[in-house]
């Protein structure tokens, strides 16, 4: 079969590979769409996998295609595919705080990944893919789950100004969310007029391009002074970090989701509104809840077989596996404009 294969930094290669054997209690999936989410792009151009030669991708969808002793499922269903394998055994697992788990696997930097024509999945990490709801978007699950995960730990009331910074597919789910749970005004920013298209396209009610004004005084001054109420952070940059933190109102709720390799620095008026305004900041890792995989997963892939939830808009490339390696440094490249880009083994 085909696999992508990362062998270090930048050396990413499609290669003819053996089907590995099937362990007890677990399926073949043969995948059918594969994502590549933000944190595979400085995987594999910058920091290498877990294991070297490793089969990277995590966001995917596929159809069975052989099983052995499993329970229920059967050659031919459709399957979703949460990326974690907890160990079920720590403290952390055992409080249903899987996201936080001591002793992972994950499918694409730990264990052979996706990016393939065929993978092998315990039954455990198995959800089924209502009929109405396309590969692509089965894909797009745990983007969406991510997105709901930190918006539920922003506690979310209805009626709420919420602010997203970052129009990337996590801030593109997370403003359907908000619109879905009730926010009064959703609010998108981003520095890519693309994405704030998209942006409003979902249920953005202002989209701020942040290269042409200051979003921080923007929203001020679209609640009347007052400030949001839930921000979420996507993007993982200081300043955008920052600018979060300024953007929330009294009493206001700052949810960090965007992973950055950078320091967290807040500037003078940030560390004075943080105190002044009793801001609370949380941090938002993954999307695991109990029992596992969580609630994020079910109600993400119930609204989108309600087609409540969007996901093609959020679609900029549907590729083939052999287009990888040329993809992952056009990601390098500042003018390539991208979304989310699927692949179709
Ligand atoms: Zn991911
Ligand atoms: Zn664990």
């Amino acid at each position: 079969m085909k696999a992508v294969k990362l062998y270090e930094a930048g050396d990413l290669r499609v290669e003819e590979v053996d089907i590995p054997e099937l362990e007890p209690g677990c399926v073949f999936a043969k995948v059918k769409a594969v994502g590549v989410c933000g944190s595979d792009i400085p995987r594999v151009n910058f920091y290498g996998a877990y294991h070297p030669n490793l089969t990277i991708g995590h966001e995917f969808s596929g159809e069975i295609v052989k099983v052995n002793q499993v329970g229920n499922w059967q050659v031919g269903d459709r399957v979703v595919v949460p990326p974690l394998i907890p160990c079920n055994h720590c403290q952390w697992c055992r409080t249903g705080h899987y996201s936080l788990c001591e002793d992972y696997s994950y499918f694409g930097s730990r264990r052979d990944g996706a990016m393939a024509e065929y993978v092998t999945v315990p039954e455990k990490n198995l959800l089924p893919l209502p009929d109405n709801v396309p590969f692509e978007a089965g894909a797009m699950v745990d983007p969406a789950a991510n997105a709901i995960h930190g918006i539920w730990k922003g506690e979310i009331n209805p009626g709420d100004t919420v602010a997203i910074y970052g129009c990337g597919p996590i801030g593109l789910f997370a403003i359907q969310f908000a619109k879905i749970l009730g926010a009064g005004m959703v609010i998108a920013i981003d520095v890519k007029e693309q994405k704030l298209n998209i942006a409003r396209d979902l249920g953005a009610d202002e989209v701020i391009n942040a290269l042409e004004v200051d979003p921080v005084e923007r929203i001020f001054e679209l609640t009347g002074q007052a400030g949001a109420n839930l921000v979420l952070e996507t993007a993982g940059l200081s300043v955008v970090q920052n600018q979060s933190v300024c953007s929330a109102g009294k009493l206001g709720r700052v949810v960090i989701l965007g992973i950055s390799h950078d320091k967290l620095e807040l500037s003078k008026s940030a560390a004075d509104y943080l105190l002044r305004r009793e801001l609370e900041v949380k941090g938002s890792w993954n999307s695991f809840s109990n029992p596992f995989p969580g609630r994020e997963w079910t109600y993400s892939l119930e609204l989108m077989a309600q087609q409540k939830l969007r996901t093609e808009p959020i679609i900029s490339h549907k590729l083939n596996l052999a287009n990888a390696p040329e993809t992952f440094k056009k990601f390098l490249d500042k003018d390539f404009f991208f979304s989310k880009v699927i692949f179709l083994p």
